[in-house]
């Protein structure tokens, strides 16, 4: 975040809001607007890309229903522009689009939010991203990871949970690891597959669940730090 030379206020970020329900863009542009962010905001799609660029915002809630132009593609078309690759994007769903979720985070988006949602939760959600800030989770995680009561350090391979060792297998390992990284964000079964598996092609069980039913077991009383998210993968409890 910027800071305003000889103010105390810092100068807070844009965000885009494409919406084409009236009133719901008009209540989520109150809200966010009452937490002092500059909202730009549309009900076009087409509209929105071009916003996008020229707005320079700094994270964009997304509607996935959109007349002109679905969510999922202005998602797909943001990626694959070097002024947006990297710009945080949080889709707005409808009950329901749980599969559109799934294919919405395979093609980068950073979270969601399924109406009906309220203002609280999401201004929450925009926060969360937003501190999590522009850099995608494509960089490395860090070597020791600490959530909570978990330490999870893989330059010694060693997990502590309350400050006991936990016995995890490789894959275990990895996955918690890759989890514990990425608090408060959700992937789908295939990123893990992708981005914890994607090396170890044939040794290991390819099925995640196993896996966390794994990990879960081993976590004990702790086991609902690993969430699942119906319908579209796992997420680690933000703590
Ligand atoms: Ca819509």
């Amino acid at each position: 975040m910027l800071a305003v030379a000889g103010s105390a206020d810092a100068v807070r970020e844009t965000i885009l809001v494409i919406e084409d329900e009236e009133d719901l863009r008009e209540v989520v542009t109150y809200n966010l607007k009452r937490e002092g962010y500059r909202v730009v905001a549309t009900g076009s799609g087409l509209e929105g890309l071009k916003k996008a660029c020229d707005e320079a915002p700094d994270l964009v809630l997304l509607d996935l229903m959109l007349p002109d132009l679905d969510g999922l593609e202005i998602c797909r078309r943001l990626r694959l522009d070097p002024l947006t690759a990297r710009l945080p994007v949080i889709m707005v769903t409808a009950k329901g689009e749980e599969s559109d979720v799934v294919l919405g985070l395979g093609i980068g988006a950073d979270d969601y939010v399924a109406k009906p949602f309220s203002p609280r939760e999401l201004v929450a959600r925009v926060k969360a991203v937003l501190r999590r800030g522009p850099v995608r989770s494509e960089d490395g995680p860090a070597e020791r990871v600490v959530q909570g009561p978990l330490v999870v350090d893989s330059s010694r391979h060693e997990a502590l949970l309350d400050g006991e060792p936990v016995s995890l297998t490789a894959t275990e390992f990895r996955l918690l690891h890759f989890l514990a990284s990425h608090p408060g964000r959700v992937f789908t079964r295939d990123q893990l597959l992708r981005r914890v598996l994607g090396e170890q092609v044939v040794l290991v069980d390819r099925n995640i669940d196993v896996h966390v039913r794994s990990i879960r077991q081993k976590l004990g009383r702790h086991r609902t730090l690993v969430e699942t998210v119906r319908g579209v993968g796992y997420r680690f409890q933000d703590v």
